[in-house]
């Protein structure tokens, strides 16, 4: 058994960085090579259909079939010369991964001829049979077409030989099935509402994006190591596995300089991205052993889901040219740090702002101030729906450890805007305001530009930090798409935006001046959203206390958390602002409940083999081992020494007798409560009972496997041990 382990072992020792041969000239020069992008369009395309494109980019306008049709025809002669084969309409299904169905370009052409063809009818809408992916009971059987529709803001590209078309995915009724629609949705709805806000102090702005910029935590692990691990390979973390003595006590990895087989797989990976058009940028050691992290700069915001999904692909598959497997895993080993996806998210209008960042005058840091104000009053009104969308199996074992952000949602400015929020809140008056106290006000406003952005204080214990000029969402997940918490955000701040500008007209109506108006407003949501800022320590147990004081959610269950998308506060969220349907909304619950439960269903049943096939027997010989020691001592000792010798050693054997009892037994309970929980039809129930009754087990089983690690022959011991897996590269 331990065979396995040493053979990888000693297949590390050959290791070498894989040679990468990158091109000599500047990124700039290959940059988005295979990316059918504006500049393509503009050579491939007519005129016409240039425009075309062009506007329902930026107006959301259709796509006639004729125009489709010249697109169709301009991809296809683009992505032959750049020999293209095959297309697929490439779409995000409720799964995290991306999924792809390919199809050639080949048809029967005339009198039997066999040509390449492509057409808008194809480009535009495709029906791939994808009855398999979860739906949460909008598609059942008779109706298990699924359709997937071109996303024109998004642009084709090649991956191999296959030219790659984003798409929504929406069911034969309309209904969105992945996360993309959704996204679309609530990105459309921001723009409305940003745009309405942003009028009250600048008319000429047309269009407001919201942009992301990802940080992409992973690990990396040799493949070798992987194979003899049959829970990295199964449930894409270890399910046992004693602390190694050294992991991150040091912080010597963060930051350290990149290990050369790593670095030749960052290299190409960050070529392969390149290629596709996706701006990485920066690329470190993470706190923990053999953790890494790559970052592009920021984009808008669906292109950056689209490009963050893509790169886990590019990363996977480059990965294993260099023998490495990537870990995207939350949690893939218990007591060093976990990974997280931090979404860097801001809103731009089409003049070139960030609505986020102080502005050089008064009036546009009040349009400032007035953006950041609502985005924490959207934040506070959302609190349990945000945990929601960025709760699930993975990252619940990350959550709450101390470690990345607190499951407790805070928001946290600094000091000095928490200054400007208290200045606002206690100067601002609710009655008339005398021209004196409003120029003492503005004038305050003046000041921001200067000394904020080299004054952001950093304070990492925060899962929703201001830093400067975009907040920080920090308890987004490494293996999430992170539309999921991007599609609550969008629409948490919609929602918000839509009340300012109504409170503010309501205001405005009675007579008040705009200005005032909207400071008179923006105070109300500062004092009524005072419980949701929080500059301290969020690791430490006063702020638990404090918290939960406040009012605020600490809630660690996954399905009680999940349940929040349906509480009425987060309906009028997400159905308010036409993000999703009723329907949409209670199917994507359930879909969220049935990964939770499977993805624990599968730790379970493979940490139960492993327990029996693969901990159990290795114990049983080891400690035969040791009884035929005893049975030796007591042949050659007279009765004295073999009882002086021979103690340590029983008591040995007892333990281990002990530890091997105990997971047998546990093995069979989780097994009957597994058993009991399959038969629960109610999807929130059967999680619950997976989550209260089957996970427990998980914990327990593993002590006793961690335990006899610790006193098992390390010759015979079979799984590679975290000092291995966390220190050989
Ligand atoms: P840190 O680790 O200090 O947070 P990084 O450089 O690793 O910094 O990541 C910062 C991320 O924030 C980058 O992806 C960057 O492009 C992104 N970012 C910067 N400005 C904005 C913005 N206005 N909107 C969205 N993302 C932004
Ligand atoms: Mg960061």
């Amino acid at each position: 058994m331990a065979e396995l382990r040493f053979s990888a072992l000693k297949e590390l020792f050959t290791r070498e960085p894989v040679e990468v041969l990158l091109p000599k000239e500047t990124v700039s020069t290959y940059f988005a090579v295979n990316v059918f992008d504006k500049l393509k369009m503009e050579r491939y395309l007519s005129k016409e259909a240039f425009r075309a494109v062009m506007t329902a980019i930026d107006e959301g306008t259709p796509i006639t079939r004729q125009i489709a049709d010249q697109v169709a025809t301009g991809m296809q002669a683009w992505a032959m010369e750049r020999g293209v084969t095959h297309f697929t309409h490439w779409f995000h299904p409720l799964t995290d991964a991306t999924a792809e169905k390919h199809d050639s370009f080949i048809g029967r052409g005339e009198r039997g001829t066999m040509i390449e063809i492509f057409s808008g009818e194809v480009l535009v809408q495709q029906e791939p049979d994808a009855s398999s992916f979860p739906s949460g009971g909008i598609r059942n059987t008779f109706e298990a077409r699924g359709y997937t529709a071109w996303d024109v803001s998004s642009p084709a590209f090649i991956v191999g030989t296959t030219l790659c078309i984003p798409t929504v995915f929406v069911s034969y009724t309309g209904e969105a099935l992945d996360y993309k629609t959704p996204l679309l949705r609530s990105l459309a709805a921001l723009d409305h509402a940003a745009v309405e806000v942003c009028h009250l102090f600048d008319k000429d702005v047309k269009k407001v994006i919201a942009t992301l910029g990802w940080e992409q935590e992973y690990f990396l692990i040799d493949e070798a190591l992987y194979y003899a691990r049959p829970d990295l390979m199964l449930a894409d973390r270890t399910l046992m596995g004693h602390p190694s003595s050294k992991d991150q006590q040091l912080s010597d990895h963060y930051f350290g300089s990149i290990p050369e087989r790593v670095k030749a797989f960052m290299r190409e990976f960050e070529y392969e991205a390149y290629k596709l058009g996706i701006p990485v940028k920066t690329r470190h050691n993470e706190v923990a052993p053999n953790q890494f992290e790559c970052a592009p700069v920021y984009e808008e915001a669906n292109l950056a889901v689209d490009h963050n999904q893509l790169i886990m692909d590019v990363m996977r598959r480059v990965a294993r040219k260099h023998k490495f497997r990537v870990l995207f895993h939350e949690k893939p080993f218990a007591e060093v740090n976990g990974s997280g996806k931090h979404s860097n998210w801001s809103m731009a209008t089409d003049t070139g702002i960030n609505l986020l960042s102080p502005g050089k005058n008064p009036k546009s840091n009040m349009q400032f101030l007035t953006f950041l104000i609502n985005v924490v009053k959207a934040v506070n009104d959302n609190q349990e729906l945000l945990r929601a969308s960025v709760m699930n199996e993975n990252n619940s074992y990350r959550l709450g450890g101390h470690e990345a952000p607190p499951a407790i949602i805070s928001v946290f400015l600094g000091t000095y805007l928490s200054g400007i929020l208290e200045d606002i809140a206690s100067k601002v008056k609710d009655k008339k305001m005398t021209p004196q106290e409003k120029t003492e006000i503005k004038l305050g406003l003046g000041k921001i530009p200067e000394i904020l952005l080299d004054n952001t204080d950093r304070n990492r214990t925060s899962p929703f930090a201001f830093t400067g000029n975009r907040f920080e969402f920090r308890a987004v997940g490494s293996s999430a798409n992170c539309s999921s918490a991007m599609i609550v955000l969008n629409a948490a701040v919609t929602r918000q935006l839509r009340a300012f500008t109504q409170e503010v007209s309501v205001l405005t109506d009675k007579g008040r001046k705009k200005d005032e108006a909207i400071f008179q407003v923006l105070k109300k949501y500062i004092i009524d959203s005072e419980r949701i800022r929080f500059e301290g320590d969020g690791y430490s147990d006063e702020w638990h206390r404090e918290a939960k004081r406040r009012g605020l959610s600490s809630e660690m269950s996954v399905p009680l958390t999940l349940k929040s998308y349906v509480n009425s506060s987060s309906r009028e969220t997400l159905l308010g602002t036409g993000v999703f349907t009723e329907r949409e909304l209670e199917s994507r619950l359930e879909v969220e409940l049935e990964k939770f439960t499977k993805k624990v269903q599968i730790e379970a049943r493979v940490l139960g083999d492993l327990a029996i096939n693969h901990i159990i027997p290795i114990a049983v010989g080891y400690m035969t081992t040791l009884i035929e020691n005893v049975r030796g001592l007591r042949d050659i000792f007279d009765d004295n020494d073999y009882m002086r010798l021979a103690g340590a050693r029983k008591e040995l054997i007892v333990s281990i007798s002990d530890h091997i009892s105990m997971i047998k037994k546990l093995v069979g309970d989780m097994i009957e409560e597994r058993r009991k929980a399959n038969v629960i039809e109610d999807p929130f129930r059967k999680a619950v009972a997976y989550e209260s009754r089957v996970k427990p087990y998980l914990g327990e089983i593993r002590n006793h496997i961690d335990k006899l690690e610790l006193v098992v022959d390390n010759e015979m011991w079979p799984l590679p041990k975290y000092r291995e897996l966390l220190f050989t590269r």
